[in-house]
């Protein structure tokens, strides 16, 4: 596993750079990604702190280019919501990360599958349509679907996102609020959304054992999420002394390189089948 996440960033080094890219990624060029199967959905695995179980895992897009190799979701996403191509795209990656899941749990396995949504999806009045669909043909149990939003697009609270919102909540689908910390969220506003984990920010976890703002940030917020009802996951975990950290302040999920890389299905799979991965 260390070396193939050594190879994944090599290629990812190789195609970082978004200029190189950024002619590739125009709408006709990633609609023929689209219909010659080039995107591929790498599965991130998340560890609950206190079991040492792994819950699930969180889908990450990547474009496998005939010639330029694997290229990060960084240098296509924007791009591809600008042009509209975000919707097609992440469709495919809800379809896909069901399917996976749909498949992990007739493995026997309990694992939810956590997929990123952007804001142009939010703002579709069929996205509810779309994971019903995505649901029905994959013949997953919406308790194991988890859909990621940031802040930044719950500020545009339209009637369409609101409707959304409670839509796919009915569908018994969970929420998160990825990258927390970084918006400007109305804490109220939050709690009443009924989402169901808060995601902290990497860049608070990174210097958390370094920085103390970033320490009681991320204190303040595995506090708030609980009050609140919530699950608190850290994601971008590397080391040791973070995880200390992290489960002594009660935090109940983390995800980060030291526990594993974005990787296959077949990864995740084998230590989901550990009894703890710690
Ligand atoms: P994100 O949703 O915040 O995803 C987490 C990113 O952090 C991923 O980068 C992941 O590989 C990286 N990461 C995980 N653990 C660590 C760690 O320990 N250290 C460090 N330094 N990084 C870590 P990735 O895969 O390059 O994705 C970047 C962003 O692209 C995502 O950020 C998300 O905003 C977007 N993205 C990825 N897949 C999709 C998708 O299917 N749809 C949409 N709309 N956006 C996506
Ligand atoms: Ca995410
Ligand atoms: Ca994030
Ligand atoms: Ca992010």
């Amino acid at each position: 596993a260390k070396s193939s996440g050594r190879n994944t960033h090599r290629f990812f080094a190789e195609a970082m750079n978004v200029e190189a890219v950024a002619h590739l990624s125009t709408r006709s060029g990633l609609r023929r990604a689209l219909e010659r199967g080039e995107f591929l959905v790498q599965y991130q695995p998340q560890v609950n702190l206190d079991s040492g179980l792994v819950i699930g895992a969180e889908a990450l897009v990547r474009w496998n280019h005939p010639e330029r190799g694997m290229i990060p979701p960084g240098a296509f996403i924007p791009i591809a919501e600008d042009s509209g191509l975000i919707v097609p795209i992440g469709e495919w990656v809800l379809r896909e990360s069901c399917r996976q899941a749909a498949q992990w749990q007739s493995a026997g396995l309990s694992l939810t599958v956590a997929v990123n949504l952007s804001a142009r999806q939010l703002q579709r009045p069929d996205l509810a349509d779309t994971v019903v669909a995505a649901l029905a043909d994959s013949g997953l149990d919406p308790l194991f679907l988890e859909l990621e939003l940031t802040e930044s697009m719950l500020i545009e609270n339209t009637d369409i996102v609101l409707a959304n919102i409670r839509k796919v909540k009915a569908l018994g689908v969970q929420l998160s609020i990825d990258d927390f910390g970084t918006g400007y969220s109305n804490l109220a506003y939050i709690g009443q959304l009924a989402v169901d984990k808060l995601k902290i920010d990497r860049s608070f976890i990174a210097d958390l054992c370094s920085n103390h703002d970033s320490a009681r940030i991320t204190a303040a917020v595995i506090q708030m999420a609980h009050s609140l009802n919530l699950t608190a996951v850290a994601e971008g975990v590397e080391d040791h002394g973070t995880l200390d950290q992290l489960r002594h302040l009660r935090c109940d999920v983390a995800q980060g390189y030291l526990l594993g890389r974005p990787g296959s299905a077949d990864v995740v799979e084998r230590m989901a089948r550990q009894t703890s991965v710690f």
